[in-house]
């Protein structure tokens, strides 16, 4: 994260003018989805302020609506945050836990003929309501008296009225331009049961009633947020002051991650879930802090992507790239190399008559993780692609190449099929292992093989971005811009050696990316593709 922002500027002032000794901050999220990378970008900037002034940094749960699946969200929520390797205050929060509190708020607010019971049915709430067009209409219940008001709000509590019939309302301006502080609704009806409170409610408070009281309860010093709460800050601000609420939080807000490719809102999100585009949130292909770890991403790589973003007010979008570097960056030192022919065809050495092993590292940028032994022999698979050449196969014949810790070798003849190239004979030059010369030329090509006598059948699972446009359209159906071959499966075999494959470990194959194991068994291996080069 930046040294240096506008939120730190602003703290670092209050520090100094408000004689402030702890910052704390929170991060609440609302249980109906899992977490995506834009969250971790906000998990960061509120874990690493309260770090940096030695705060306290809390999980808040936001539950206040009972009918999101809770305790689903819940617990791969907290995984996550675990699995990043943020610590938090205490033990996880949720705002049910205070929903004593905020009832009694609300009984205050009442008391000071600033909250009112209004049983308009919901189409008029709505007309009268307005829009940015027309001002709203006063509620012909919005002046009763405290004492009603008191009777109605227990009669809510106690369920005498049926969902949608009453709500608690804040008695601000229908005539303000700004919607959000026209009367809004405080608390609702719900006869659901809560994951936590079970049917001990039937009344919910709604997200900007309980938000600030939250942060107020849990001391929080900044309420930092991103950018569509913008609005909801003068609503945030009228709550606290009408509680007489003294040293109230700060709401700041910056502006939210969006990257090329990717949709990071949840209900977007959702849509891919219900429409069965994806297997789930933890789907490789979704940005998902599951769906990125199923995929092989590390927490390393999440938190280093994030910790690198800029925190401004400027909407922007991230190019997809530059988090994909950071996972290439990881992966580099913490893989295994390994060699794996994908589209594969064969290649015949005539002139060699060993079978034997060759030493090659397990990491050449960390010798010190040791060697493995693979196979070489006569027979070897090798990547169709090296040995295209569209224009005239024969061409092929007497090029020179090297293969990766082998032999130089020449190709002598090849064979055709179908107008593909099938076959590849070739002959070997002797002492030539740990050479990269032949006859004083340097040989360019250096190709990756596969024995084919020794090896495992590989099954590789590439992913593509979900979507085929770099940006969708904002207000446009996402499902128009689906890419429908976002998995695409491929065949081939990887080396066989010494050096036992694991599903808790990285692989790197030489030249073409890094890979994790999603399933293993005697001589079948299927990798999951995290990243090409
Ligand atoms: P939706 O997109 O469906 O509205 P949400 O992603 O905003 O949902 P919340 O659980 O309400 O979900 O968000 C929790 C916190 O994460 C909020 O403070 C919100 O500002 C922040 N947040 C959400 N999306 C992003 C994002 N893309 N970048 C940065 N912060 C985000
Ligand atoms: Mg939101």
């Amino acid at each position: 994260m930046d040294t240096k922002n506008f939120i730190l500027n602003i703290i670092e002032k209050d520090i100094i003018k408000n004689n402030l000794t702890k910052i704390n901050t929170r991060f609440a999220p609302d249980p109906n989805g899992y977490l995506h990378i834009g969250h971790v970008k906000s998990i960061l900037i509120n874990y690493l302020i309260a770090k940096k002034y030695n705060g306290n940094f809390n999980i808040r749960i936001d539950d206040t609506n009972p009918i999101n699946r809770n305790d689903i969200y819940i617990n791969e929520i907290i995984n996550n945050i675990k699995w990043l390797g943020i610590k938090y205050n205490g033990i996880e929060k949720y705002t049910s836990n205070y929903f004593n509190e905020i009832f009694k708020f609300a009984i205050i607010l009442i008391k000071k003929k600033l909250a009112y019971v209004d049983e308009l049915p919901i189409s008029i709430y709505k007309k009268y309501k307005g829009n940015y067009n027309n001002l709203g209409i006063d509620s012909p219940y919005r002046n009763r008296s405290v004492k009603e008001n008191i009777d109605y709000f227990l009669k809510m509590k106690n369920g005498f009225y049926k969902e949608n019939h009453a709500c608690l309302r804040a008695k601000i301006n229908m005539k303000s331009s700004n919607i959000i502080i026209r009367d809004p609704i405080l608390y609702r009806i719900k006869y659901k049961k809560h994951f936590k409170t079970k049917y001990n409610w039937c009344i919910y408070p709604t997200y900007d009633f309980s938000h600030c009281i939250c942060d107020f309860l849990e001391e929080i010093t900044y309420s930092l947020c991103t950018l569509e709460f913008q609005n909801n800050k003068i609503l945030y601000n009228w709550i606290l002051d009408s509680l007489d609420i003294k040293n109230k939080p700060k709401q700041y807000e910056f502006s939210r991650l969006n990257i090329e490719y990717l949709t990071l809102s949840k209900r977007k999100l959702n849509i891919l879930v219900e429409k069965n585009i994806v297997t789930g949130w933890d789907d490789p292909r979704m940005p998902t802090i599951s769906g990125l770890k199923n995929r092989g991403y590390t927490s390393k790589s999440i938190i280093d992507f994030c910790n690198s973003l800029g925190i401004t007010k400027k909407n922007s979008l991230v190019k997809i790239k530059n988090l994909e570097f950071f996972i290439k960056n990881d992966l580099n030192f913490k893989s295994i190399r390994i060699m794996s022919v994908i589209n594969p065809i064969k290649l015949y050495i005539i002139n060699l008559k060993k079978n034997f092993f060759i030493k090659t590292p397990l990491n050449p940028n960390n010798l010190k993780n040791g060697y493995k032994l693979i196979n070489f022999c006569n027979e070897l698979y090798v990547e169709k692609n090296d040995f295209i050449n569209k224009e005239n196969f024969n061409n092929l014949i007497g090029k020179i190449f090297k293969l990766r810790y082998s032999y130089i070798l020449k190709i002598i003849d090849i064979e055709i099929k179908k107008d593909i190239i099938n076959k590849i004979y070739c002959i070997y030059y002797k002492n030539t292992i740990n050479n990269l010369y032949l006859k004083n030329n340097k040989v360019n090509k250096i190709i990756h093989w596969v024995s084919c006598k020794y090896n495992f059948i590989s099954y590789y699972i590439f992913y593509d971005y979900i979507f085929k446009n770099i940006n969708y359209l904002k207000n446009k159906n996402i499902l128009d811009y689906i890419n429908n071959n976002s998995i695409i499966i491929k065949k081939g075999f990887t080396e066989k050696s010494n050096y036992i494959y694991s599903k808790n470990i990285y692989y790197q194959f030489e030249r073409i990316g890094y890979f994790n194991i999603k399933n293993i068994n005697n001589n079948k291996i299927i990798f999951n593709n995290i990243i090409n080069f």
